[in-house]
C-alpha cells in the first residue's frame, strides 16, 4: 500500500486553536527560563525584555486560543495591547543586548497608529479582516526594526548567533506580511479559525517563532559568552608573554648585576701586576681563615717576604724589568706551596703568605724553602740574568691575637729583624 506526504493533508487536519494554545503554553514556560537566564548569565543584558515579551505574547496568544469562549472583547483589546507591548519591549531588548540605547521614536508613533487603528475597527467599524491585516503589516515593521540593531552591530566571533536571530526575526516579518496580504486578498473574514491550511500554517509558524526567538537568544549569549572568554584568553595570553619577557629581562639585569659585582670584587681583591690578592683581599681572606683557626683550634700562620735591595734592581735594569722579577718570585713561590696556601701582595716588593693547618716548625721549613728557591734560582728577562734575594718574617697566629692583622704586624716585626740580621734570611716572631 502507497504512502504519500501531502503537506496541505497535514495542515488542514491540525487545528488552529491546538496550535496557538501550544504556542501560548511554550512561550509562557520559556519566559521564567529566560528569567532565571539573565540572573545565571551576565553577558545577556535583554534577557529581561525577552522574557517580558515573551510572556505577554503567550498570554495574548491564550486569548486568541479561547477566543470562541471568552468572547472578542478581551482578546482585542487586551490581546492587542500585549503584542503591542511585547513587540515594543522585544525590539527594546534586542537594541540592549547590541549596545544601543534607545529605540527610535517613529516605532512609538507606529504603535500608536497601530493600536489606534485597531480601536477603530473594533469600535466604530467592526471589522476583523482589516485588524488582521494592521496586526500584520504592525508585526512586520516591528519585527524587521528587530533584526537591524542584529544585523548592523554583529561584532567579530559573533556573527553567526547575531545574522541567524536576525533571520529569524525577518521571516517572522515576512511571514507578517504575507498573512496581511493573504487576509487582504479574500473578500470577507469572520473567524480566525476557519480550519484553511493557509491559516493553520500561520499558526505552526507562530508555534515554531516562539520556540526560535526563544533558541535564538540562547545562541546569541552562548556565543558571545565564547567570544568574551576568547578575548580574556587572548589578553591573559598576552600578559604571560609580557610578563616572561619582562621576567627573562629582569632575569638578564640580575644576571648582568651579579656579574659586574664579581667583577668589582675581583677588582678591588686583587693585585693588577700579578694577579694574586692584593693587601685588601689577602686581609678579608686571613680574617676568615683566622675565624676557622680559632674554631677547630688548627694552627695557622703567616709568613712575610720582602725581596732585598729591589731598589738597585730597578736602578739597573729599569722599571719594566723588575715587573717582570717580582712576577718570576711570586710564581717561583707559588710552586713551592700547598693549593690551599693564600698568597697575596701587601704592596710594592712585600709579599704575604697564609699557611692555613700550619704550625710555626712548619712555617718556618717553607719560610725557608723559599728563600732558597729565591736565592738559587736566577732571574731571566730576555737577555738580562740576575740574581736576587729575599728576607722573611714568620709569626704563627696564637688565640692573643685580636686579629690577623695582629699577627702580620708580629710576622712584620720579624722580617725587620731578618733585614737587620743582614737579609736573604727568616726570622720567626717573638
Ligand atoms: P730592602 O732590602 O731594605 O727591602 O731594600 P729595597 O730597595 O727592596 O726597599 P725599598 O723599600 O727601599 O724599595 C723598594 C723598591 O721596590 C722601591 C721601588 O723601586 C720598588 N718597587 C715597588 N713596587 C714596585 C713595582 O710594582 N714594580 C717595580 N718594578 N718596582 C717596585
Ligand atoms: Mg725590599
Ligand atoms: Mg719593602
Amino acid at each position: 500500500m502507497g504512502f504519500t506526504l501531502d503537506p496541505l493533508q497535514l495542515l488542514r487536519m491540525v487545528d488552529g486553536r491546538t496550535l496557538l494554545l501550544a504556542a501560548a503554553l511554550t512561550a509562557g514556560s520559556f519566559s521564567p527560563i529566560l528569567l532565571f537566564g539573565r540572573r545565571a548569565r551576565t553577558l545577556c543584558s535583554g534577557c529581561s525584555q525577552l522574557a517580558f515579551a515573551e510572556f505577554s505574547l503567550g498570554v495574548l496568544l491564550f486569548f486568541e486560543a479561547i477566543r470562541d469562549t471568552i468572547g472578542d472583547l478581551i482578546p482585542v483589546v487586551v490581546g492587542n495591547l500585549l503584542l503591542c507591548c511585547s513587540m515594543l519591549v522585544l525590539v527594546r531588548g534586542m537594541h540592549r543586548f547590541t549596545g544601543r540605547r534607545q529605540i527610535g521614536i517613529w516605532l512609538y508613533a507606529v504603535s500608536a497608529l497601530y493600536l489606534t487603528a485597531i480601536a477603530y475597527f473594533y469600535w466604530i467599524d467592526n471589522d476583523l479582516r482589516v485588524r488582521v491585516m494592521i496586526i500584520g503589516t504592525f508585526l512586520c515593521i516591528v519585527l524587521a526594526s528587530a533584526a537591524s540593531p542584529l544585523l548592523r552591530e554583529a561584532p567579530e566571533g559573533c556573527r553567526f548567533s547575531y545574522r541567524f536571530t536576525a533571520v529569524f526575526f525577518l521571516s517572522g516579518s515576512l511571514m507578517a506580511l504575507t498573512r496581511a496580504c493573504v487576509v487582504g486578498a479574500t473578500k470577507s473574514m469572520n473567524s480566525l479559525f476557519t480550519g484553511h491550511p493557509m491559516e493553520n500554517g500561520f499558526y505552526l509558524f507562530d508555534l515554531i517563532f516562539v520556540i526560535g526567538i526563544t533558541l535564538s537568544f540562547y545562541l546569541l549569549t552562548n556565543e558571545r559568552a565564547l567570544a568574551s572568554l576568547r578575548e580574556a584568553n587572548k589578553s591573559l595570553a598576552q600578559e604571560i608573554e609580557e610578563t616572561s619577557k619582562t621576567t627573562s629581562l629582569l632575569q638578564a639585569e640580575v644576571e648582568e648585576r651579579k656579574r659586574l659585582q664579581d667583577e668589582l670584587n675581583h677588582l678591588v681583591n686583587t693585585d693588577d701586576l700579578t694577579g694574586i690578592l692584593n693587601r685588601r683581599g689577602l686581609l678579608s681572606v686571613l680574617q676568615q681563615e683566622v675565624l676557622r683557626a680559632a674554631r677547630f683550634k688548627h694552627p695557622l700562620s703567616v709568613l712575610i717576604l720582602d725581596l732585598d735591595r729591589f731598589k738597585r734592581i730597578n736602578d739597573q735594569y729599569g722599571h719594566a724589568v723588575g715587573d717582570q722579577a717580582l712576577l718570576a718570585c711570586v710564581s717561583k713561590c707559588r710552586r713551592q706551596l700547598r693549593a690551599i696556601d693564600i698568597v697575596g701582595r701587601l704592596g710594592g716588593e712585600e709579599f704575604a703568605f697564609i699557611l692555613p693547618e700550619t704550625d710555626i716548625a712548619g712555617a718556618e721549613i717553607v719560610g725557608e724553602k723559599l728563600r732558597a728557591g729565591i736565592a738559587n734560582e736566577e732571574i731571566v728577562c730576555g737577555e738580562i740574568k740576575f740574581s736576587t734575594t729575599a728576607s722573611i718574617g714568620i709569626a704563627a697566629w696564637t688565640k692573643d691575637d685580636e686579629s690577623g692583622v695582629d699577627t702580620i704586624a708580629r710576622a712584620d716585626r720579624a722580617l725587620y729583624r731578618a733585614k737587620a740580621a743582614g737579609r736573604n734570611c727568616v726570622r720567626i716572631a717573638l
